[in-house]
C-alpha cells in the first residue's frame, strides 16, 4: 500500500483548518498553520539535498518544532529518528552514527552537547529553534525572525554551520508536496532502544506500523469524538508511546494538543484545571505524582475522560485511587517499541481487567510460549509472551543478527514473562531478564512490588536481585516514603511483607531513598540500582 503517515495531517487539516491543532505556552497554533509550515519544513528539506530515505535526526522536546519537524521530515519522505534531548554525548554521538543522519533539528539550549559529537558524525545540517520561537508574540514575529539575527543562545555557536528554524521555515515555499512511499517497506522513524540494558539499537518503523498502531489505538483505547478533545502531552513525542499515542493521536482525531516540555506536577495540574483537557496518555508515575499530591483537591481535574498508562507496570492501587480522584477512565496498555508500540490494552467499550494488560488488539495475535520451543505454555502458565501484528517492526536498522534473535517466522519475542487467563486476558509478570533466582526459585520483582504499593505510607518501590553468597541471590526493596509519612522502619516492612508473601519472596534488605532513578518515561532504571550496590559492595 501506499501511505505516509504524514496523510493523517493532511487529512485533518483539510477537515478541521482553524481548529487549534497545539497549544504551547499560551499560543495557538491552528492545523492549517502546522500543514502550512510542515510543508515549509519539507520543502527545507528538499532544498538541503534530502532525498528519500535519508535520515533526520530530531532532538526536541515537547515544543511545536517538534510536531513541524516530524510531519516534514515524513511529508519529504525522510526517515525521522527519534533522539531523547537528555542524551548524554555518548548515547547522541552513538545514535547520529548509527543512523547515518544527515541533518539534525534541535533547541539553542543542546547545541554545546551537539557541537561536541558534530565532528565524528554524518551531520551535514544543524536547524536550531528556540522556546521563543513560539512563545505568545505577535505573528510577523513567528515568521519575521528579525529578533533573531543576535541576541539568542544559538548566536553564541557561530562556528557550527546552523540555520535557524523560523528562518528556514520563512524562507521555503509552502508548497504542498508529500512523498509517495510504500507503506510496507520503507521507514518512517528509527526508533532507539536497548539503552538501558546495552547498546542502543535503532527499530525501524514502516509508515504502515504506525498508522496501524495509530488506528488500533483510535479505536480500541479511546472514545474521541473528532474535532472536538484536549489532548494533554506530558509524554514525550520523541519516544514511540508519545508519538502513536499522543501526536498522532491527536492529529488523526483533530484534536488539540497540549505541549509540555517538561514534566512538572504543579504545571500539570494547573493545565488541568485551566484548559480542561479530556485525554491524558501517561506511564504510572505520572498517575503516581498526581494522586499524591497534598494539594490535590484544589484542583478540578474532572474533564479528564480517559487515561491510557503503558510502558511499565500500573500499581493497582494506584488505577484505582485515580478514577476515584478524576472520575475519568485509566486504561491499561502494553506495548514495546519494537511493535509500534502497543499489542495489548483494555478495551474502552468492553470489559476491563484491573491489573492485566487487557487483550490483543483486532488483528494482533499473541501467544504465551516456552522461550527456548516456542511452543504454547497451558493458560495460567508463565511463559515468555511473543506477538504477531500489522505493527511489529521491520527489524533493527542494520542488526541483522540481532534482528533474527527476536523476530521468528513473524512472531516477535517480548522479552516479558506473562500468563494469559481463561478469558483471554494478559498479565505481565515480569521482564525476563529482572528474574531473580533466589535459592532455586524464581521470584518476579513487579510482585513484590505491589505488596509494598499497597503500605499506606510508601510512594515508590523497587525489587531487585542483589548478589548473596548463600541465595544466589537476594531481594532488595527500595523505597521512597510519602512526604507526610512518619518514620519506618525495615522491620516494619519485612514483617508487612511477610504477611503477603511467601518467606522466600520477602526482601531481606530495605533501602530507603528520597526517589528511584528512573528513564525519561518513567520507568525504574533497575540495571542503575543494582551498579550503585555493586559499588557499595567494593
Ligand atoms: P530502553 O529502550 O531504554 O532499554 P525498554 O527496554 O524499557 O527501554 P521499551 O520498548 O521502551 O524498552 O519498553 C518496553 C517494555 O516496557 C516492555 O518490554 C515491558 O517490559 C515494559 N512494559 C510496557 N508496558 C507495560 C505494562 N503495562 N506492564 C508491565 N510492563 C510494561
Amino acid at each position: 500500500p501506499k501511505h505516509n503517515l504524514a496523510k493523517f495531517l493532511v487529512n485533518t487539516a483539510g477537515r478541521f483548518p482553524r481548529n487549534p491543532a497545539l497549544y504551547f505556552m499560551g499560543k495557538t497554533i491552528s492545523y492549517e498553520e502546522l500543514l502550512d509550515a510542515s510543508y515549509r519544513f519539507a520543502n527545507a528539506l528538499k532544498g538541503l539535498g534530502i532525498r528519500k530515505g535519508d535520515r533526520v535526526a530530531i532532538m526536541l522536546p515537547n515544543t511545536p518544532h517538534t510536531v513541524i519537524a516530524f510531519y516534514g521530515t515524513l511529508l519529504a519522505g525522510a526517515v525521522a529518528v527519534q533522539t531523547n534531548p537528555l542524551y548524554m554525548e555518548g548515547e547522541l554521538r552513538h545514535q547520529l552514527i548509527d543512523s547515518g543522519a544527515k541533518v539534525i533539528v534541535t533547541l539553542d539550549l543542546l547545541l554545546p552537547r551537539i557541537k561536541k559529537v558534530l565532528p565524528s558524525t554524518f551531520l551535514e545540517h544543524v536547524i536550531i529553534g528556540s522556546i521563543k520561537d513560539y512563545l505568545p508574540v505577535p505573528k510577523k514575529w513567528l515568521y519575521g525572525a528579525k529578533q533573531w539575527k543576535d541576541g539568542t543562545n544559538a548566536a553564541k555557536h557561530r562556528d557550527v554551520p546552523f540555520l535557524l528554524f523560523p528562518e528556514l521555515l520563512s524562507s521555503s515555499s509552502n508548497a504542498p508536496i508529500i512523498e509517495i512511499v510504500d507503506a510496507e517497506e520503507d521507514n518512517a522513524i528509527l526508533q532507539y532502544t536497548g539503552g538501558t540494558t546495552g547498546v542502543a539499537k535503532g527499530v525501524m518503523l514502516t509508515h504502515y506500523n504506525l498508522t496501524a498502531n495509530t488506528l488500533q489505538n483510535s479505536h480500541w483505547c479511546y472514545d474521541a469524538e473528532d474535532g472536538k478533545e484536549i489532548f494533554l502531552g506530558a509524554i514525550p513525542c520523541f519516544h514511540v508511546f508519545g508519538l502513536t499515542v499522543l501526536m498522532s493521536q491527536s492529529v488523526l482525531k483533530g484534536g488539540m494538543l497540549i505541549l509540555i516540555p517538561k514534566f512538572e506536577i504543579k504545571q500539570i495540574l494547573q493545565t488541568v484545571d485551566k484548559l480542561k483537557p479530556t485525554i491524558f496518555p501517561g506511564a504510572p508515575t505520572m498517575y503516581i505524582a498526581l494522586i499524591n499530591q497534598p494539594d490535590l483537591a484544589q484542583y478540578d481535574l474532572s474533564s479528564i475522560r480517559v487515561c491510557v498508562s503503558g510502558s511499565a507496570p500500573l500499581p493497582l492501587e494506584v488505577q484505582e485511587r485515580f478514577e476515584e480522584l478524576t472520575g475519568g477512565k485509566l486504561i491499561e496498555g502494553y506495548g514495546l517499541t519494537e511493535a509500534a508500540p502497543v499489542t495489548h490494552a483494555n478495551n474502552i467499550w468492553g470489559k476491563r481487567k484491573i491489573g492485566s494488560i487487557g487483550i490483543p488488539f483486532p488483528d494482533t495475535e499473541a501467544r504465551v510460549v516456552d522461550s527456548a520451543t516456542g511452543t504454547e505454555v497451558p493458560t495460567g502458565e508463565i511463559g515468555e509472551l511473543i506477538v504477531r501484528g500489522p505493527q511489529v517492526m521491520k527489524g533493527y536498522w542494520n542488526r541483522p543478527d540481532e534482528t533474527a534473535m527476536v523476530l521468528r517466522d513473524g512472531w516477535l519475542y517480548t522479552g516479558d514473562m506473562a500468563i494469559q487467563d481463561e478469558d483471554g486476558f494478559f498479565s505481565i509478570v515480569d521482564r525476563k531478564k529482572d528474574m531473580i533466582i533466589a535459592s532455586g526459585y524464581n521470584i518476579y520483582p513487579r510482585e513484590i512490588e505491589e505488596v509494598l504499593f499497597e503500605h499506606p505510607y510508601i510512594k515508590d518501590a523497587a525489587a531487585a536481585g542483589v548478589p548473596d553468597k548463600y541465595r544466589g541471590e537476594t531481594v532488595k526493596a527500595f523505597i521512597v516514603l510519602k512526604d507526610d509519612a512518619p518514620k519506618v522502619t525495615a522491620e516494619e516492612l519485612e514483617a508487612w511483607c511477610r504477611e503477603r508473601l511467601a518467606a522466600y519472596k520477602v526482601p531481606r534488605k530495605f533501602e530507603f531513598r528520597e526517589s528511584l532513578p528512573k528513564t525519561i518515561i518513567g520507568k525504574v532504571l533497575r540495571r542503575q540500582l543494582l551498579e550503585e550496590e555493586k559499588q557499595k559492595q567494593q
